[in-house]
This record gives structure tokens, C-alpha cells and sequence, in this order.
């Protein structure tokens, strides 16, 4: 640990409501801040499975407390490339860059693809780990490549068709760093920048974005929605003290000041309770509790 922690950017017991979009959290032992692949494979290493990668938090809620893990923060790994290469156009870039940065090029190139996944807050390594998606579109519908490190330290370089995957999972949630990725667009006869507008328009006037939340709390059900099955429920809205469901999607948990980890565990434990009774339904929860 010492020789790592003195190579390789850190902070000592963070304060890990920092590194959360719902500002739910403990402290955390240590976080690294790797600037390349060569870093983030020494890190790996040393630390094997004792280590969470975090990208900007965003589907994440940490338990309150000590939190004796090893945080790999990916803000330091934010190359990006763009070249064509028979008439597709690919963007390859590092686990930190953020969906912010992609739509930038996405526009600037009129790029078809990826118009439906703008507005999502992720950096690239969270997206492909948790296969993120909307509107009937996820992250491995455009992935052409990930380049990411094994719990050994192994740098490997896998086709998107031999990494396990499904609606809002993939392998990299239970072992493996995603390093980088490519994802394959097309050159568009379509206005892009116009659509992402209208689109963000839409998305945004359904989510609670004045509040700190982390985003859909449970998978969609097979042929249902998590929101409908929790409003159905009365849960729209629901609150024990400073935690609870949104009033404009119910499926988003959100902050309202002070929210403590054991009343959120309370409101999830009690919803999931209720969703079971009423629909013989059991909800599996998308956002990843750390600690
Ligand atoms: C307002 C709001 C709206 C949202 N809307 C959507 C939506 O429409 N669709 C959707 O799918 N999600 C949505 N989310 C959830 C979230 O944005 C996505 O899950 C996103 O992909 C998370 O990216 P991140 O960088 O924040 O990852 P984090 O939240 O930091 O991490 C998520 C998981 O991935 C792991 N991880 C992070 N980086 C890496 C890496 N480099 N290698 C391996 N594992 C890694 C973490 O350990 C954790 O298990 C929303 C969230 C919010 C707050």
C-alpha cells in the first residue's frame, strides 16, 4: 500500500457523499486516482476484489460508516478518439470520459446512434459496466470493443459479443475494470442536434432533477415498470423523513436534505415487501449498494 500511495494520486477517508449523485454515504478508507493503464493495473494488482470502481456516481448509494474498501476513481482517464474506418464512424475513449463529452462529438459530427442515451449521467466505464440505456436503446446496441483489466491485472481487449451482458447488467459488476471503450456510430441525414435537444426536452420534464437522486432505483419487472408497480403501490411520494420516492417518477429515490442510509434501507425494504404482496412481483434493484 505505502509505495502505491505515494506513486499514485489519493485521498484518505473521503467523505463518499462526494462521490454519489443521492449524497447518501459513510467514509470511505482510500480512493486512487489512476492516470493510465499501467497505474490502474498496478492498483488492481495489489487490491484485487477489494476494489470499487466509481465513475461519477450516479447509480450508486454507499452505506453509512467506515467503508474499508479500496475507491478507483476514473476522473484522470478521459482520452477520446474519433476515426472512421469503412464508412463507420468509432469513438474510443477512457472509462472516465462522460456521456457530456460524447454528445459533444456526437453533434459536432451529425453521428446517428447514440442520440437516445444523451442525457443519461454516466462516464463511459459506468455505462458499459451497467449497460445503461433508454427509450428501447442501451449502451451494447452501439459497443463495438472494451479494453479492461481482470481482478489479476490482466489487460484484455474483448468484442462486445464475448462480454456477458443483459438488460442493465454485464460481467463488469462482478469482476473486471473497464479500461476503455469504442462505441460504433454512422455518419446521419438527419438533424442529431435537433433530435438530442427535443429528446433531453422530453426526458427531462419526467425525471426530478431538482434533487440529488441516483436515478432508477429498481430494473423494470418483465412486462411491467418498476415506476407504475411502486405508484400502484402508493409509493409515489412516499417518505420517511429525509428519503423517498419521487413525486414525479416514482421509481427515483430522492434526497430531500439530510437523508440517512437506515431509512432508505427501510423504504426499500418496505416497498420491495409491499410489491411481492400485492403482485407477486420481486423488484430487483438497478442501483448498487456499496459498503
Ligand atoms: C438523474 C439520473 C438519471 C438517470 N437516467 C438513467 C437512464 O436513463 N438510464 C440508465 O441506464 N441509467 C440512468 N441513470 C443511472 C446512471 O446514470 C447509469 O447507471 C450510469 O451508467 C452510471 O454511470 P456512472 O459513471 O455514474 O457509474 P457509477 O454510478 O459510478 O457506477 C455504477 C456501477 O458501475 C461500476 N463502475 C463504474 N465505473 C466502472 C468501470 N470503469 N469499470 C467497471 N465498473 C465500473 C461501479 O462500481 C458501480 O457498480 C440515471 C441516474 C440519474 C442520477
Amino acid at each position: 500500500m505505502g509505495i502505491l500511495k505515494n506513486k499514485i494520486e489519493n485521498e484518505e477517508w473521503i467523505d463518499l457523499r462526494k462521490f454519489c449523485s443521492i449524497k447518501i454515504g459513510g467514509k470511505g478508507k482510500i480512493i486512487f486516482f489512476p492516470k493510465n493503464k499501467e497505474e490502474l493495473s498496478l492498483l488492481i494488482r495489489e487490491f484485487g476484489e477489494k476494489i470499487i470502481p466509481l465513475g461519477l456516481g450516479s447509480n450508486i448509494i454507499f452505506k453509512d460508516g467506515e467503508i474499508d474498501k479500496i475507491f478507483i476513481h476514473t476522473k484522470n482517464l478521459k482520452k477520446i478518439e474519433l476515426f472512421e474506418k469503412n464508412g463507420f464512424f468509432y469513438i474510443k475513449a477512457e472509462a472516465g470520459v462522460s456521456f457530456k463529452n460524447i454528445i459533444e462529438i456526437v453533434k459536432k459530427y451529425n453521428l446517428e446512434g447514440f442520440e437516445y442515451l444523451s442525457g443519461i449521467p454516466a462516464t463511459i466505464g459506468g455505462a458499459v459496466a451497467m449497460n445503461a440505456g433508454a427509450f428501447g436503446v442501451e449502451v451494447f446496441d452501439i459497443l463495438e470493443d472494451v479494453e479492461w483489466i481482470d481482478n489479476n491485472g490482466n489487460i484484455i481487449y474483448s468484442k462486445k459479443e464475448e462480454i456477458e451482458h443483459s438488460y442493465r447488467y454485464t460481467r463488469f459488476q462482478k469482476d473486471g475494470f473497464v479500461f476503455s471503450a469504442t462505441l460504433k456510430l454512422k455518419k446521419s441525414d438527419k438533424d442529431i442536434s435537433q433530435i438530442i435537444k427535443n429528446h433531453l426536452i422530453q426526458r427531462n420534464s419526467k425525471q426530478p432533477l431538482d434533487l440529488p437522486t441516483a436515478g432508477s432505483t429498481y430494473k423494470n419487472p418483465e412486462n411491467s415498470y418498476a415506476g407504475l408497480l411502486l405508484e400502484k403501490a402508493g409509493y409515489k411520494g412516499k417518505r420517511i423523513n429525509d428519503i423517498g420516492f419521487s413525486e414525479k417518477h416514482a421509481n427515483f429515490l430522492v434526497n430531500y436534505g439530510n437523508a440517512s442510509f437506515k431509512d432508505l434501507m427501510n423504504l426499500l425494504q418496505s416497498a420491495e415487501r409491499d410489491i411481492k404482496n400485492l403482485f407477486n412481483i420481486n423488484l430487483e434493484r438497478e442501483v448498487k449498494i456499496i459498503g
